[in-house]
């Protein structure tokens, strides 16, 4: 088992200069974050160790920058927000772990933080190259006495502020970290029964390896969102112009066939001309999706059918919207599975950057929730059984 916050906290931080891997990386519209629901779940690690006195750096990446520097991915807004929740000044270096790093964090005092710029600024950060990831890693853990990888959404990545710099430096596991492990293998380990699995999203392919690692472990799998049209070819329905991956209508086929009792897919589904906002909208059967009209949403019957499932549910994992819930004619589904999902007597996971922002911007009840994933891609893999590199490394 990884060293817990506890455990590195009972050694005592005071003074000592702690490198934080978080995961910061919100949704911007221009400089404005749309959602700082990643920056909030960061907070209780941050705050332990302020508290604790030690001399906190944080690195972080945001969006998918080129490997150099680019005010569109500077985390300053991140560190404006993140001094706000702290109520503390929260200055940003101008580099990731050059001079002014490294001026800055000699400088921290007790109790202080520091948030590093944008490690993909670094190519190195995301390098295939051990020994250009190493480089970067000897230059973030000479910042630093301490490691301690909170950034879940990251911990599938081999990159170098996830893993090579945790080889360099004793490490923890931070509380985020370790509550996402925790409730994750609730759900790999022994779930209680009904176990349900609810997917949606864009692709199929996406998710084609948490189905295969999950399906014969669960009670039912439901299948709504861009997903179900692939799904609803394989079973002979015309899609109309909905998102199909025509590539993956055979393995679609071959899934039903070996577990088609426990799939179950939308009955019926919201279609409209053109993915818009303003486009007239019509609920039809799956039989008769018109050929020139796209499903953008599973429809009510769906819902009711979908929430019948839930009803019986013990442990739940939800991920992938069921429609483009961020066009609002195209939200009912998403809503209508979200709040069974909220209601389950039992754990209730949500799984998946978008998801869980639809859970925000639906204004539902975050609390409604078992728990609420920060990491999709990292999530979906510790599913699959995949191990992953940020993990694994905390581990020895
Ligand atoms: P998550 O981040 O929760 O894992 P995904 O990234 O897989 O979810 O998918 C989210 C996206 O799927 C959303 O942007 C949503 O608009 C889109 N989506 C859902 N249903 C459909 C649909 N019927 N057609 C096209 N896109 C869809
Ligand atoms: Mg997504």
């Amino acid at each position: 088992m990884a060293r817990s916050l506890d455990d590195l906290l009972a050694e005592g931080v005071t003074g000592r200069r702690v490198l934080l891997r978080a995961d910061l990386n919100v949704p911007l519209d221009g400089q404005t974050i749309t959602d700082d629901g990643r920056i909030r779940a960061s907070l209780p690690t941050l705050q332990a160790l302020r508290e604790a006195g030690a001399r906190v750096l944080v690195a972080a990446h945001l969006g998918r920058p080129k490997g150099a520097p680019d005010p569109r991915y500077s985390l300053a807004p991140v560190a404006a927000r993140l001094g706000e929740l702290l109520d503390a000044e929260v200055p940003l270096a101008a580099d990731v772990a050059g001079d002014d790093a490294r001026a800055r964090a000699a400088a921290l005092g007790d109790g202080d933080v520091l948030l590093l710029e944008n490690v993909r600024f670094e190519a190195a950060e995301t390098s295939k190259d051990d020994a250009e990831r190493g480089e970067l890693a000897d230059r973030l853990a000479a910042l630093a006495d301490v490691y301690v990888d909170d950034a879940f959404g990251a911990v599938h990545r081999r990159h170098a502020s996830v893993y090579d710099v945790a080889r360099r430096l004793p490490h923890a596991a931070g509380r985020l970290v370790a509550a996402e492990r925790d409730v994750l293998t609730r759900l790999t380990t022994d779930p209680a029964r009904p176990y349900v699995v609810v997917l949606g999203g864009s692709k199929v392919s996406d998710k084609l390896g948490v189905i295969e690692a999950l399906l014969p472990r669960v009670d039912r799998l439901l299948v709504g969102g861009g997903m179900c049209f692939t799904f609803l070819a394989a079973q002979g329905h015309g899609v109309g112009t909905s998102l199909l991956e025509a590539d993956q209508v055979d393995t679609c086929r071959r899934l039903l066939a070996e577990a088609g009792d426990r799939i179950v897919l939308p009955v019926d589904v919201v279609v409209a001309p053109e993915f818009s906002a303003d486009a007239p909208t019509t609920t039809v059967g799956v039989d008769a999706i018109p050929g020139d009209q796209m499903g953008l949403d599973v429809g009510p019957r769906t819902v009711e059918l979908f929430g019948r499932e839930l009803g019986g549910a013990r442990t739940v994992f939800w991920n992938g919207p069921m429609g483009v819930f961020e066009l609002a004619p195209f939200q009912a589904g998403t809503r209508g599975v979200a709040e069974a999902v909220a209601a389950v007597d039992g754990l209730s996971v949500v799984g998946g950057g978008d998801s869980a922002a639809a859970v925000r911007q639906l204004g539902l009840d975050e609390a409604a929730y078992g728990h609420i994933s920060t990491g999709g891609g990292a999530s979906l893999e510790f599913l699959e059984g995949r191990e992953l590199p940020g993990l694994a490394v905390l581990e020895d």
